[in-house]
């Protein structure tokens, strides 16, 4: 069994916000392209043109129909008593969370699972790796990834490859999803600092961890989807103040301040 390191200062990760990821599945296309020829490569396909194509992706993005919520949970201005959370869709980017805790570390019988002393970031050392699976089974994120052809464990290194790459300008040592995403749904930052961009959004926004009651304690967090608009409240905001050029500079101004 492998034994974790002491908790770092520095926790680094990555901030995902539902409410503006489109399920493009840029980060998942990025973060392959990348990783198939970095130091996790190469990421194998099986059968990639038959009925059941099987791969290695430490990205997946899941999409979601949420039906009508009744009450709306956080209503919006102008919506009446007993308004409803219209239905809507949401995509959902999953990697590995390098949580603070891991049990797909400690239940690993080599140390090839190991989480990294100076930054929190979980990797996995090939050479040692079985291919027992242990590691799978214990997370409950579904995060780990088993590579058929090769016979090892793999998952997301968090672009340890890149982010500490000084081959890469400064700008491009940012992981790959985080730099392919069309809508800036994803941060990266350090969220062991409180004063770290990636921490003041989650703290404006009420980023969540994922299963917290699990006691793994993941590091990644997700914005969640602001409350959205019925119909019948968009008809309400089109007789406030606020004209179509005005509603769009609004936008414009958010879009550009990100
Ligand atoms: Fe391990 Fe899963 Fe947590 Fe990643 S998300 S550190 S694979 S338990
Ligand atoms: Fe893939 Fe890197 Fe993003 Fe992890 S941080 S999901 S390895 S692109
Ligand atoms: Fe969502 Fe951005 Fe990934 Fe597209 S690239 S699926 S918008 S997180």
């Amino acid at each position: 069994m492998t034994a974790l390191p002491p908790p770092s200062k520095q926790k680094l990760g990555l901030v995902i916000d539902l409410d503006t990821c489109v399920g493009c599945h840029a980060c998942a296309t990025s973060c392959k392209e990348w990783n198939a020829g970095g130091i996790a490569g190469p990421l194998t396909d099986e059968r990639p043109y038959a009925k059941d194509p099987q791969g290695v992706w430490f990205n997946r993005v899941h999409s979601y129909e949420l039906a009508e919520e009744r009450p709306h949970p956080n209503p919006p201005p102008h919506a009446g008593e007993g308004a409803a959370m219209p239905a809507m869709t949401l995509h959902f980017p999953r990697s590995c969370l390098h949580c603070e805790t891991p049990a797909c570390v400690t239940v690993c019988p080599t140390g090839a699972s190991y989480k990294r002393a100076k930054d929190g970031i979980v990797l996995v050392d090939e050479d040692k790796c079985i291919g027992c699976k242990l590691c799978s089974w214990a997370c409950p994120y579904g995060a780990r990834e088993y590579s058929e052809v090769e016979g090892v464990m793999k998952k997301c290194t968090l672009c340890v490859d890149r982010i500490y790459n000084d081959k890469l300008d400064e700008d491009d040592r940012q992981p790959a999803c985080v730099q392919a995403c069309p809508t800036r749904a994803r941060h990266f930052g350090d969220l062991g600092d409180p004063q770290s961009k990636v921490s003041q959004l989650v703290a404006e926004r009420g980023g969540v961890a994922l299963m917290p009651e699990l006691g793994y304690a993941p590091t990644n967090r997700y914005l969640p989807p602001r409350p959205r608009r019925t119909g019948e409240d968009a008809g309400d905001a089109s007789s406030s103040d606020e004209t179509p050029a005005s509603l769009t500079k609004r936008w414009l101004n958010r879009l550009l301040k990100r």
